[in-house]
């Protein structure tokens, strides 16, 4: 990833998860490798809230307060602030076109190294008790337009400005050991990814494919990932229809693959300082960073999303996952050593299923 080596920790139930990343992993190891990049790294956080009044004396009660709210957060940010990070934005957002009454306090925050959540919410609560303390004071406002009523105060899981991208690229002629397999490969994996960017049902499954790689990392360094999950498939269906997170295409005769994906991760917070196992898994990834984190989990979708949809392409995807199953089933039977090795051998051009190596193993066992 960008030069470097890594070490990738999954945690996953599907074993050829590991083997589909690994084979890409190899793949593009010879062809310049996995370039990662981040877009940005702002959270988002709401406090919702009711007012039943006039609107423009609410927006002018905001801009009067705005520097007295953001103050009642002093203590909670001091430490974040001193590591560079903090609230970096305030705004009111007026929501009563929606639902009647209902406004917003839209904060964005940076959160540095951690995911932020138990961060962000702090100052959000904060921020809906002051607002209530001073919209009760405020000699402009009439009784009711005093009892503001706050829903609630939460981050937001959806994070379309904490973006990282992850490509490969190269010339088309090099993908495959012949100049004509590599272009009629480029030219079918192409096409299949604009299919995904088309068709809901198989944008779903593309997505889950590169959601293989992304969980798998997310899960093995202790980061949350029904978060991660949630803010990804609602950057799918920015546009208003679900679509494939990634992108192909040939230009000037390179063939270049890319994901964006947000990522709301951390390196310390949660437990990923606590957990014995995950904090082997940040040591053996090189003990990065937020955003190297943010760089490592995208490549890993991307790697995960390449091998997928090249075995698509071109064997199928039962072929690899039989290979990977095969093992799974011999265990099933209580295979031996060597019966395991028998069974590798009669596979390698037959086809596997229960069936076929039950019978196998009855053959061999009766001989
Ligand atoms: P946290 O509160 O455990 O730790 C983060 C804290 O670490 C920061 O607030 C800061 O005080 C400290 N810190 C030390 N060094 C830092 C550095 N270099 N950069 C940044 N902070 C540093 O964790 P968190 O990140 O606030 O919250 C993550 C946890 O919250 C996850 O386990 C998640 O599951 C959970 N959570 C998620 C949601 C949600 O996603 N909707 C809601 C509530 C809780």
């Amino acid at each position: 990833i960008n030069g470097a080596v890594l070490t990738i920790p999954m945690a996953i139930e599907e074993s050829s998860v590991v083997a589909a990343a690994s084979n890409a992993a190899k793949f593009w190891s010879t062809k310049g490798g996995f370039t990662a990049t981040i877009l940005g790294t702002e959270k988002v956080g709401q406090v919702h809230f009711m007012y039943c009044g006039d609107s423009q004396k609410l927006h002018q009660f905001f801009e009067q307060y705005k520097t007295a709210l953001l103050a009642s957060t002093d203590e909670i940010t001091h430490n974040m602030r001193s590591r560079g990070g903090g609230i970096t934005a305030l705004s009111l957002v007026d929501k009563s076109d929606a639902i009647t009454d209902y406004y917003q306090l839209d904060v964005r925050f940076e959160t540095q190294d951690a995911m932020g959540a138990n961060f962000i919410n702090s100052c959000l609560e904060q921020l809906a008790t002051q607002l209530k303390t001073l919209a009760a004071k405020h000699p402009d406002f009439s009784e009711k337009e005093k009892a503001i009523e706050v829903v609630m105060s939460i981050l937001s899981n959806y994070v379309p400005n904490c973006m990282v991208e992850a490509a490969v690229s190269c010339p088309v002629n090099v993908l495959l050991p012949t100049v004509e397999d590599s272009k009629l490969f480029a030219e079918k994996f192409v096409q299949a990814v604009r299919i995904a960017e088309v068709e809901p049902f198989r944008a779903v499954t593309h997505n889950k494919g590169i959601m293989n790689g992304i969980d798998a990392v997310v899960m093995a360094s202790g980061n949350d990932f029904r978060a991660v999950a949630a803010g990804i498939h609602a950057h799918a269906a920015a546009s208003g229809q679900y679509r494939s997170l990634s992108k192909a295409e040939i230009k000037d005769d390179v063939f270049k693959f890319s994901l964006r994906v947000p990522l709301a991760i951390g390196t310390v917070g949660g437990l990923t300082k606590l957990h014995p196992l995950v904090r082997w898994c940040h040591e053996l990834m090189g003990t990065p960073n937020a955003q190297e984190l943010m760089q490592i989990v995208a490549v890993a979708g991307l790697a995960q999303n390449f091998a997928a949809v090249k075995s698509l392409v071109t064997t199928g995807i039962q072929q690899g996952h039989m290979k990977m199953h095969l093992l799974n089933i011999l265990n099933q039977h209580q295979a031996t050593e060597s019966e395991k090795k028998a069974a590798i051998a009669h596979f390698k051009d037959n086809t596997v299923s229960h069936h076929t190596v039950a019978d196998l193993l009855a053959k061999l066992r009766n001989t």
